[in-house]
């Protein structure tokens, strides 16, 4: 079979088994397994494709008809234009992230001192150090078995971002101008609602807010204050309906200028205040 009748016949199975990025996805499979690029592509489409190779695209096309997350079966996800590595011990990074990061990047400075919880496949710290060179960066997470991806793409990256193992503030030391966070914020009842490709393949540790979804904007809110120097700054991911909540919780602590943003469909995605140590009464 040719490379043009194999694609195709990958689309077509994708789109029965209602894959959403079939075409997308098929794609992404095909030049995973033959290098190939778009140009490549039109060009050869008509030769003969190896029959390992198509084995292999057949394969992996068959696990992605079965809800395999694309990411989980290329070993990789693009985050800020950078490709970062995933596999089963971290959330797959989401393009809704990419406006924490923006965010980040609108007010921080070089020399600044920024620190990263729960980050998982490293995506916010390594493409913050990425983008804005000159600050320093620090990242943690719970999950061993995390820092090492975070690690390995910090490296792939050439990005100077210092890891450790804490759970959230547990092994803080020093203080920090900004704080980021995309924490787990689905409540523990709704995870077994959602779609299976995430509630399967992605760590559940990375997924549950705890009952009401706030557990770790309460510690967040309440421990950020102490590793923030004055005049420091927290930009937190949010859940579509947590704006108010997590607004109530930064305000009690001494947060102001809490500002919600909205991401592209237009639902609350990022919170972010600014501490200043004479507001605390
Ligand atoms: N910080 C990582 C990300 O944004 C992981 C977040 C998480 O595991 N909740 O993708």
């Amino acid at each position: 079979m040719t490379y043009q009748e194999v694609y195709r016949s990958v689309l077509e199975e994708l789109k029965k088994q209602n894959i959403a990025d079939a075409s997308s996805d098929a794609w992404i499979l095909l030049e995973h397994i033959t290098g190939m690029d778009r140009t490549r592509y039109y060009a050869d489409g008509e030769k003969e494709m190896p029959a390992e190779e198509a084995g292999r695209f057949l394969e992996l096309a068959k696990k992605r008809a079965s809800r395999v997350p694309v990411q989980h079966l290329t070993g990789v996800q693009n985050f800020m234009g950078l490709e970062f590595a995933v596999n089963e011990a971290v959330l797959v990074p989401r393009q809704e992230t990419e406006i924490l990061v923006e965010e980040v990047l609108r007010t921080v400075k070089p020399g600044m001192r920024v620190l990263d919880l729960c980050t998982g496949s490293g995506c916010i710290a390594v493409s913050l150090k990425v983008r804005c060179p000159d600050i320093t960066v620090t990242a943690s997470d719970i999950s061993e078995e995390a820092l090492r991806i975070a690690g390995k793409n910090a490296r792939a990256l050439g990005a100077d971002v210092a890891f450790f193992q804490s759970d959230m503030f547990g092994q803080m030391e020093g203080k920090f101008d900004v704080i980021v966070s995309n924490p787990p914020y689905i409540p523990t009842r709704v995870i077994e609602e959602l779609d299976e490709e995430v509630r399967l393949h992605d760590p559940v540790s990375a997924l549950d807010g705890g009952e009401d979804g706030l557990y770790f904007y309460r510690i967040l809110s309440k421990e950020a204050p102490r590793y923030l120097a004055d005049g420091g700054r927290i930009y937190l991911e949010i859940g579509h309906d947590q704006g108010s909540a997590v607004h109530v919780l930064l305000a009690r602590e001494g947060f102001r200028e809490i500002r919600i943003q909205k991401d592209l469909a237009g639902l609350d995605r990022v919170i972010s205040g600014v501490y200043n140590r004479h507001n605390k009464n």
